[in-house]
């Protein structure tokens, strides 16, 4: 890699390749995208970077024609599998659902036996936003669990009684430097992230924690550009709290995006900072945010602008049932008057939260 790439390729043309772009551009770089997976980059880009991590590593390399990759091939390889990611875990000491893996639908029954009820069947490749799973209540859901994953293989995992959802968002440098955004509590609908409130509250302790967590994972995988890391909060014997950690990935993510305006400098920034061999930018919070992604329909612009420190970002995408369109980010200076405009903002755009944020909103509100 030069000392600094200007010219990056983007395998991806969605909302975070976009997002990218426009990250990079005050920085002067400049920008190819590829979507399709047998094409090449044609202007002689110097770097290259995935949006998603259902890109085949051999689809990324063939169209990086010998161009570096960040991240690396092989963070690619153990972001889009279920199997390597829990293996990774495992590996590093970092607390996860008790977990087992089988090849085909058929075996299903071994692997319940020796995780148990309730638990959760995710096939190992090509799930997101809540496809490709199926929750086992009791052992009678088995049969038809297994013949609907047929002969794709899954692993099974426990059910985890989570208090809370939050994520990590971290970035490494080519020169081993480490910046960590704070965590982040995310409250999903459907299994499609709803919204994301920045940071969370938690204390030092668990911030640590999950700084802890996601360092092995950089270094180990001597990564570079950003990682999120999807934790669930658990309660411990004793009444506290500990961190269990769900998945990995290995790029830009939605529950990233608050810092677009909610800290110094955006995870995109940061990411491309990385990738290009630039320093790394701050991480602190400009103060409490939260995130909204606008799901199946957009609603009105004006009412959106209408509430105080909203900044819609509009993808540009054709509405479908359950398909992001985009995302608010809200900002203000303290919590509650946060909690207030949240409010005010789904009324606007007559959203209904989800129960957590609601009580959220009815105890942080009057603060
Ligand atoms: P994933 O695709 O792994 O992020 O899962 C999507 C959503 O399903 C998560 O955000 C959780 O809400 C839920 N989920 C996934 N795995 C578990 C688990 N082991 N226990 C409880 N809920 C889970």
């Amino acid at each position: 890699m030069n000392a600094t790439a200007t010219r990056i390729g983007i395998l991806g043309r969605g909302q975070l390749a976009r997002m990218l772009e426009r990250a990079g551009q005050p920085l002067g770089q400049h920008f190819e995208f590829v979507d399709d997976p047998s094409a090449r980059f044609m202007s002689g880009v110097e770097v290259v970077t995935f949006e998603s991590e259902n890109w085949s590593v051999r689809d990324v390399e063939r169209a990086a024609a010998g161009v570096p990759v960040f991240p690396s091939t092989r963070a690619l390889s153990i972001g889009q599998d279920r199997q390597y990611e829990k293996e990774l875990f495992d590996r590093l000491g970092i607390a996860t659902a008790e977990w087992s893996w089988i090849s085909r639908g058929f075996e299903l029954p071994d692997a319940v036996e020796r995780v148990g009820v309730p638990s959760i069947v995710k096939t190992r490749r090509g799930g997101y936003d809540g496809r490709g799973q199926w929750t086992l209540r009791t052992l009678a859901d088995i049969g038809r669990v297994a013949v609907e994953l047929g002969e794709r293989s899954a692993i099974v995992e426990q059910l985890v009684p989570f208090r809370r959802e939050l994520s990590i968002v971290a970035a490494r440098g080519a020169d081993g430097a480490i910046v960590y955004y704070p965590l982040v509590e995310n409250h999903h609908e459907r299994g499609c992230l709803r919204i994301t409130l920045a940071p969370a509250r938690v204390d030092e302790r668990i911030q640590s924690s999950a700084r802890t967590m996601i360092r092995a994972l950089l270094v180990e995988l001597d990564y570079v550009g950003v990682l999120a890391l999807e934790l669930f909060e658990v309660a411990a014997r004793d009444g506290t709290s500990t961190l269990c950690a769900n998945e990995i990935a290995p790029r830009v993510h939605n529950s990233g995006h608050w810092t677009i305006e909610g800290s110094k400098t955006s995870q995109f920034e940061n990411h491309l900072r990385a990738i290009s061999g630039l320093p790394l930018g701050d991480t602190e919070t400009l103060g409490p945010s939260a995130m909204l992604n606008l799901l199946s329909h957009l609603p009105e612009l004006r009412a959106v602008l209408s509430v105080p420190g909203a900044h819609p970002h509009v993808y540009d995408k054709e509405p479908a049932p359950g398909r992001k369109l985009g995302h608010v980010t809200l900002r203000a200076d303290t919590e509650s008057e946060l909690a207030r405009r949240l409010d005010e903002l789904s009324l606007r755009i007559d959203i209904s939260l989800p129960e957590a944020v609601t009580s959220w909103i009815r105890s942080t509100s009057s603060g």
